[in-house]
C-alpha cells in the first residue's frame, strides 16, 4: 500500500488528476467527505457524532475523523490517493501514526501550485447557461454572441460560488489551513510541487515523473 497526498487550492485541478490516476492506475480514492456521509448513511456511533456536529454547523473534530478513517482503511485495498485529507497538522500527525501502525507511510505529497491571480480570473469569468448547463468564459471560451447561451440563447448566468468574494474567502480558508501542511511534508522530504497552471497533458506528465 503506497500512499499519494494531493495538496492545491480549489480549482488547481487536483480532483481533476486524482480522478486520472483511479481511471489509470486503479488507485484508491479516500474521500473523507465520502467517509463521512457513509458512516451518517449507516448510522454508526461516529457517524451519529458526525450528524451532531453537523447541525451544529461544526466541523468534525479530528479524532472522530481520524477514527473513521482507521476504520475505512480496512475496508480498502491497493494504493491510496488522499484528497483533502490531511486538512491540518493534527490529523497529519495522526495519519502519520496510522500508517506507521499498518507499517506503511506517506510516499508522496503533490503540491498543485497555481498562479492564483489567474485562477480567480478563470472563475470569476465563468459563465454558466442556466438552461442546458453549458459553461464559457468571457474571454478564454466566450460564446458566439455576449452574454447568451449558443445553443439556446438563454441569458448567461454567474454562479454564486464564482464571485470574486467566495473564491477569496475559500482561498483564505485554504492557505490558513495548507500552508503549515507544506512544511510539514518539505520538512519529511516527500513533498513535490506541481506546476499546475501548465495546460493539457504537462500536469499529468509531472505526476508521472513522480509515480516512475
Ligand atoms: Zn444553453
Amino acid at each position: 500500500m503506497r500512499n499519494f497526498i494531493l495538496l492545491g487550492a480549489p480549482g488547481s485541478g487536483k480532483g481533476t488528476q486524482s480522478d486520472h490516476l483511479v481511471k489509470a492506475f486503479g488507485f484508491t480514492h479516500i474521500s473523507t467527505g465520502d467517509i463521512i456521509r457513509d458512516n451518517i448513511l449507516q448510522k454508526t456511533p461516529l457517524g451519529i457524532l458526525c450528524q451532531q456536529y453537523s447541525e451544529q454547523g461544526k466541523l468534525v473534530p479530528d479524532d472522530i475523523m481520524i477514527q473513521m478513517v482507521k476504520n475505512h482503511l480496512q475496508t480498502v485495498t491497493g494504493d491510496l490517493i488522499w484528497d483533502g485529507f490531511p486538512r491540518t497538522i493534527v490529523q497529519a500527525e495522526k495519519l502519520d501514526q496510522l500508517l506507521h501502525k499498518l507499517n506503511s507511510k506517506v510516499d508522496h505529497t503533490l503540491y498543485f501550485e497555481i498562479d492564483e491571480t489567474k485562477l480567480v480570473a478563470r472563475i470569476t469569468g465563468r459563465l454558466t447557461c442556466p438552461t442546458c448547463g453549458q459553461t464559457y468564459h468571457k474571454t478564454a471560451v466566450p460564446p458566439k454572441v455576449a452574454g447568451v447561451c449558443d445553443d439556446d440563447q438563454t441569458p448567461l448566468v454567474q454562479r454564486k460560488d464564482d464571485s470574486e468574494e467566495k473564491i477569496k474567502i475559500r482561498l483564505a480558508a485554504y492557505h490558513a489551513d495548507t500552508a503549515p501542511l507544506i512544511e510539514y511534508y518539505l520538512h519529511q522530504q516527500v513533498l513535490t510541487v506541481i506546476d499546475a497552471d501548465m495546460e493539457g497533458p504537462a500536469v499529468w506528465d509531472q505526476i508521472m515523473e513522480v509515480l516512475k
